[in-house]
Protein backbone atom coordinates (compact mmCIF):
# COMPACT_ATOMS: atom_id res chain seq x y z
CA UNK A 1 0.00 0.00 0.00
CA UNK A 2 1.62 3.36 -1.09
CA UNK A 3 2.08 5.76 1.76
CA UNK A 4 1.63 3.56 4.27
CA UNK A 5 4.44 3.79 7.32
CA UNK A 6 4.13 0.40 8.04
CA UNK A 7 3.90 -0.75 5.10
CA UNK A 8 7.36 0.77 4.90
CA UNK A 9 8.84 -0.63 7.91
CA UNK A 10 7.19 -4.31 6.43
CA UNK A 11 9.38 -3.80 3.51
CA UNK A 12 12.32 -2.22 5.24
CA UNK A 13 12.30 1.32 3.17
CA UNK A 14 11.32 3.03 6.56
CA UNK A 15 14.12 1.49 9.39
CA UNK A 16 13.00 0.21 12.70
CA UNK A 17 14.42 -1.78 15.50
CA UNK A 18 13.24 -5.25 14.87
CA UNK A 19 12.59 -7.76 17.35
CA UNK A 20 11.17 -10.01 15.63
CA UNK A 21 10.65 -10.73 11.91
CA UNK A 22 9.19 -13.50 9.27
CA UNK A 23 7.29 -14.12 5.96
CA UNK A 24 3.68 -12.95 7.70
CA UNK A 25 4.38 -10.55 10.71
CA UNK A 26 7.13 -8.64 12.14
CA UNK A 27 7.55 -6.75 15.50
CA UNK A 28 9.40 -3.48 16.37
CA UNK A 29 10.21 -1.23 19.07
CA UNK A 30 7.46 1.51 18.97
CA UNK A 31 9.22 5.18 18.23
CA UNK A 32 7.50 6.97 21.42
CA UNK A 33 7.46 4.19 23.64
CA UNK A 34 4.61 4.74 26.69
CA UNK A 35 5.63 1.68 29.01
CA UNK A 36 9.53 0.57 29.40
CA UNK A 37 8.66 -2.55 27.20
CA UNK A 38 6.74 -0.89 24.19
CA UNK A 39 6.99 -3.09 20.79
CA UNK A 40 4.36 -3.16 18.19
CA UNK A 41 3.23 -6.57 16.21
CA UNK A 42 2.06 -5.93 12.51
CA UNK A 43 1.02 -8.65 9.82
CA UNK A 44 3.31 -7.25 6.69
CA UNK A 45 0.01 -7.74 4.37
CA UNK A 46 -1.62 -4.15 4.48
CA UNK A 47 -5.24 -4.36 6.60
CA UNK A 48 -6.29 -0.87 7.68
CA UNK A 49 -7.80 -1.84 10.67
CA UNK A 50 -9.69 -4.33 12.61
CA UNK A 51 -12.77 -3.73 10.69
CA UNK A 52 -11.09 -4.38 7.34
CA UNK A 53 -9.89 -8.22 8.21
CA UNK A 54 -11.53 -10.80 6.32
CA UNK A 55 -11.95 -14.00 8.45
CA UNK A 56 -8.97 -15.13 6.25
CA UNK A 57 -7.14 -12.53 7.56
CA UNK A 58 -8.54 -12.80 10.81
CA UNK A 59 -7.13 -16.70 10.94
CA UNK A 60 -3.79 -14.81 10.02
CA UNK A 61 -3.92 -12.54 12.90
CA UNK A 62 -4.98 -15.32 15.56
CA UNK A 63 -1.41 -16.23 14.63
CA UNK A 64 -0.47 -13.08 16.07
CA UNK A 65 -1.29 -14.15 19.73
CA UNK A 66 1.51 -16.57 19.45
CA UNK A 67 3.98 -14.61 18.66
CA UNK A 68 2.86 -11.59 21.26
CA UNK A 69 3.60 -14.96 23.69
CA UNK A 70 7.19 -15.23 22.28
CA UNK A 71 7.82 -12.14 22.47
CA UNK A 72 7.03 -11.42 25.91
CA UNK A 73 9.74 -14.14 26.61
CA UNK A 74 12.20 -12.61 24.30
CA UNK A 75 11.56 -8.92 26.30
CA UNK A 76 11.60 -10.73 29.99
CA UNK A 77 8.04 -9.43 30.63
CA UNK A 78 6.16 -12.68 30.61
CA UNK A 79 6.05 -13.66 33.87
CA UNK A 80 5.26 -10.22 35.04
CA UNK A 81 2.65 -9.23 32.62
CA UNK A 82 1.95 -7.22 29.97
CA UNK A 83 -0.72 -5.56 27.91
CA UNK A 84 -2.20 -6.58 24.39
CA UNK A 85 -3.91 -3.48 22.68
CA UNK A 86 -5.74 -2.79 19.24
CA UNK A 87 -6.64 0.64 18.79
CA UNK A 88 -9.44 0.39 15.88
CA UNK A 89 -10.78 3.72 14.11
CA UNK A 90 -11.06 7.36 15.59
CA UNK A 91 -12.95 6.72 18.86
CA UNK A 92 -9.92 3.92 19.30
CA UNK A 93 -7.18 6.13 19.26
CA UNK A 94 -5.87 4.41 16.11
CA UNK A 95 -3.02 6.75 14.26
CA UNK A 96 -1.66 4.65 12.10
CA UNK A 97 -3.95 3.06 9.20
CA UNK A 98 -2.50 -0.20 8.90
CA UNK A 99 -3.61 -2.95 11.63
CA UNK A 100 -1.25 -3.71 14.72
CA UNK A 101 -1.22 -4.71 18.12
CA UNK A 102 0.57 -2.99 20.98
CA UNK A 103 2.65 -4.96 23.80
CA UNK A 104 3.51 -3.27 26.75
CA UNK A 105 4.76 -4.21 29.65
CA UNK A 106 7.75 -3.15 31.89
CA UNK A 107 5.44 -1.93 34.82
CA UNK A 108 2.58 -1.97 36.42
CA UNK A 109 -0.29 -0.27 34.06
CA UNK A 110 -2.68 1.63 35.35
CA UNK A 111 -6.67 1.16 34.29
CA UNK A 112 -7.74 1.39 31.22
CA UNK A 113 -9.34 5.21 31.51
CA UNK A 114 -10.65 7.54 28.28
P1 LIG B 1 -1.93 3.81 17.24
O1 LIG B 1 -2.16 5.10 17.96
O2 LIG B 1 -2.27 3.91 15.77
O3 LIG B 1 -2.57 2.62 17.88
O4 LIG B 1 -0.38 3.52 17.36
C1 LIG B 1 0.59 3.94 16.46
C2 LIG B 1 1.91 3.80 17.14
O5 LIG B 1 2.92 3.88 16.17
C3 LIG B 1 2.20 4.88 18.19
O6 LIG B 1 2.44 4.28 19.47
C4 LIG B 1 3.44 5.58 17.64
O7 LIG B 1 4.35 5.97 18.65
C5 LIG B 1 4.02 4.53 16.71
N1 LIG B 1 4.78 5.09 15.60
C6 LIG B 1 4.41 6.13 14.81
N2 LIG B 1 5.33 6.36 13.86
C7 LIG B 1 6.32 5.43 14.07
C8 LIG B 1 7.55 5.15 13.39
O8 LIG B 1 7.93 5.80 12.40
N3 LIG B 1 8.29 4.13 13.87
C9 LIG B 1 7.90 3.39 14.97
N4 LIG B 1 8.73 2.41 15.35
N5 LIG B 1 6.74 3.62 15.61
C10 LIG B 1 5.96 4.62 15.17
ZN1 LIG C 1 0.09 -0.75 5.40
Amino acid sequence: MDNCLFCKIAEGTIPSNKVFEDDTFLVFHDIQPAAPTHVLLIPKKHIANLNDATAEDLDMISKLHKIAQETAVKLGVAESGYRLINNCGPDGGQTVHHIHYHLLGGAHLGALTG
